[in-house]
């Protein structure tokens, strides 16, 4: 594995260019500010809305997509995964000048064959390993977030250089930026948020309050055992790892960690892990994201709905509202 930083990263390659970032959500309006105040030609592409009024207030050129794309030398495009491919059939690829090099943050639409860029054009991927915001406030700080660095596609020869500028330009290679494959990022991204991050955790977090209030145990007392105090396990897991978090556990915790976890996480969990990573990497789950996108989400609007609803969502909005040193979010 070789780590870049600021040093490997030149920011000349880009020097007189413009790029054009296509959205202006989590990601668009972080990496956007981030390129300008690195010294790039930054113009914003969207459609009339919310996005567009922030662009423009932030002190944006503001265009629809085809225009953006057209005055570009670079397109990135930070749109939702599942819109991506049918803005660039209508109004990115008809519009990109010949040579114009395509930016992605994450490899879904590339890796499944939603997008197929003619072979005229440099396909790279520069993905923050952070939300949007974080990408941004970080930068302002000095600082800058990890990301990960990916060619699939170099008809210049170029590719990676200016993968590497534009990882400098929004911040990443204060942090360090490691080359990897859309195929890597795509598939292991999919994996981590399917089966640790969010799935496995929000199962984890519910089947273990669902006992408690079960067994007639206060829903309060529930909530700080298995939502609230996650997060204090995983800042001990993130500054020091799992060692660190062990040693600063008690040793009762430290033993009852060692007998159960297996009884939890059982071999069969694990064999589920296996199989959901090869429905991902066989395409079967991204065909099933596709077609539920182009039936207007029916499955997804229904499970939202009735997860909203869980006792430990009322549970949470009362106490975290009687927890000053909670930021609440609604
Ligand atoms: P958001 O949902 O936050 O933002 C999407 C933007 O696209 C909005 O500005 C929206 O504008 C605009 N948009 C939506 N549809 C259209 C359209 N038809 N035409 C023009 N503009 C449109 O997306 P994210 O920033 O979360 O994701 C962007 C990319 O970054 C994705 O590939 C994602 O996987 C990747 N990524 C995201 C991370 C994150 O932290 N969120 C982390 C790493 C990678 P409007 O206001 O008009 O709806
Ligand atoms: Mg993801
Ligand atoms: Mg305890």
């Amino acid at each position: 594995m070789k780590m870049y930083y600021d040093q490997d990263a030149n920011l000349e390659v880009l020097q007189g260019k413009t790029i054009a970032v296509i959205g202006y959500g989590s990601q668009g309006h972080a990496q956007a500010q981030n390129l300008r105040d690195s010294g790039f030609h930054v113009v914003i592409g969207l459609r009339k809305g919310k996005s567009w009024t922030q662009a423009e207030k932030d002190g944006f050129e503001v265009y629809t997509v085809s225009d953006a794309v057209a005055l570009a030398d670079l397109v990135q495009i930070l749109l939702p995964d599942e819109r991506q491919a049918f803005v660039y059939k209508e109004e990115v690829e008809p519009n990109l000048k010949p040579g114009a090099t395509l930016v992605f943050s994450h490899g879904f639409n590339i890796h499944y064959g939603q997008i197929v860029p003619s072979s005229e054009h440099d396909v790279i991927m520069v993905a923050p390993k952070s939300p949007g915001h974080l990408v941004r406030r970080t930068y302002e700080q000095g600082a800058g977030v990890p990301g990960l660095l990916a060619v699939y596609q170099d008809a210049s020869g170029q590719a990676k250089e200016v993968a590497l500028a534009y990882a400098k330009g929004i911040g990443c290679t204060r942090a360090g930026v490691i080359e990897t494959t859309f195929k890597e990022e795509t598939e292991t991204d999919l994996f981590g948020e399917q089966a640790v991050l969010c799935g496995g955790v929000t199962e984890l977090v519910k089947a273990g309050f669902d006992t408690l209030t079960d067994a007639g145990y206060q829903p309060e007392i529930a909530y700080f055992e298995c939502l609230h105090e996650l997060k204090l396990i995983v800042d001990l897991m993130y500054e020091g790892g799992l060692s660190y978090m062990r040693y600063s556990i008690s040793d009762t915790a430290q033993y009852g960690d060692f007998m159960t976890g297996k009884r939890i996480i059982t071999e069969e969990t694990r064999k589920e892990m296996k199989k959901v990573l090869s429905e991902i990497q066989n395409g079967e789950f991204a065909k099933s994201w596709i077609l539920e996108n182009q039936v207007g989400r029916p499955v997804f609007n229904a499970i939202n709905r009735k997860e909203q609803e869980h006792m430990i969502e009322q549970v949470g909005t009362k106490l975290r509202e009687m927890m000053p040193f909670v930021k609440v979010k609604k």
